[in-house]
């Protein structure tokens, strides 16, 4: 049984303390694929730096976070684009719209999400989504710039039924993390009405840490509990759980 996390800040300041022994873990829970989302130019070199620590397991995506388009965008962008020419990525991420932190932003924010879903379609890269409280002005930009060649994973999925669908119909897989174990998550409560070969996991490490764990620091291990809960939502056993999801994965990813 080989495990994907498709979502880990595996770089972050969080596991400075503790990294070889965290990732020492993961991976001898075959958590072995670990797809590592960019913020900003600020963490490019850890990022590197945990790529040439780890070569066999790590798979690096270049993005600028939503919640870091600040006043210095444009330069942030340039960033984006000079590493996506320079060096290998398997994702344009993480990319999209937060209104959750600040709705000021928004104009810039809506700039930089389809300025970069252009470098995803013109490096035939993937594209992975941050959503908050911004479903309608994610769908609008998606519904302006689908085509055959814009696809990806809508991250930390947390939407309704309706909105998993219309997802779906952009060519997204949706990532499930630690909120699926949450009791008042909601996502649980539909999601085996969506095939699983529309779903990757994730952990978003060290963010959204899954029950029993919540609020503490998350790592791509806990994944395991985010697999111990898809298996109960599907009634199936969690090693196909994990087959089919590193699949997605492998599909989405071209690795
Ligand atoms: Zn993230």
């Amino acid at each position: 049984m080989i495990i994907t996390d498709t979502h880990t800040h595996l770089y972050s300041e969080a596991f400075d303390a503790d990294r070889s022994e965290m990732m020492q873990r993961t991976l001898e829970a075959n958590i072995s694929r670990l797809f590592i989302p960019a913020i900003d130019s600020t963490y490019t070199a850890s990022m590197l730096q945990l790529e040439k620590d780890y070569p066999k397991n790590v798979f690096l995506m270049m993005g600028l976070h939503p919640t870091h388009v600040k006043d210095n965008y444009k330069e942030e962008l340039a960033h984006v684009l000079e590493m996506l020419d320079t060096h290998t990525f398997y994702a344009v991420g993480e990319i999209g719209i937060d209104l959750y932190w600040d709705k000021s932003t928004l104009a810039i924010q809506q700039e930089a999400f389809r300025y970069q879903i252009k470098l995803a379609k013109q490096h035939q890269l993937p594209i992975v989504i941050h959503c908050r409280e911004a479903f309608d002005e994610i769908f609008e930009i998606l519904e302006e710039e689908k085509s055959d060649d814009l696809f990806g994973i809508f991250h930390c999925f947390t939407g309704s039924l309706e909105q998993a669908h219309r997802a779906i119909s952009y060519n997204m897989k949706l990532g499930i993390g630690g909120v699926a174990t949450f009791k008042n998550g909601k996502i649980d409560q539909f999601l085996n009405q969506i095939d699983l070969k529309h779903i990757v996991l994730e952990t978003d490490s060290p963010y959204l840490a899954p029950k029993p764990f919540r609020g503490k620091r998350n790592e791509s291990s806990y994944i395991l509990k985010v697999l111990e809960k898809l298996s109960e939502i599907y009634n199936t056993s969690e090693e196909k759980i994990a087959d089919i999801t590193t699949e997605n994965s492998k599909a989405v990813f071209g690795v």
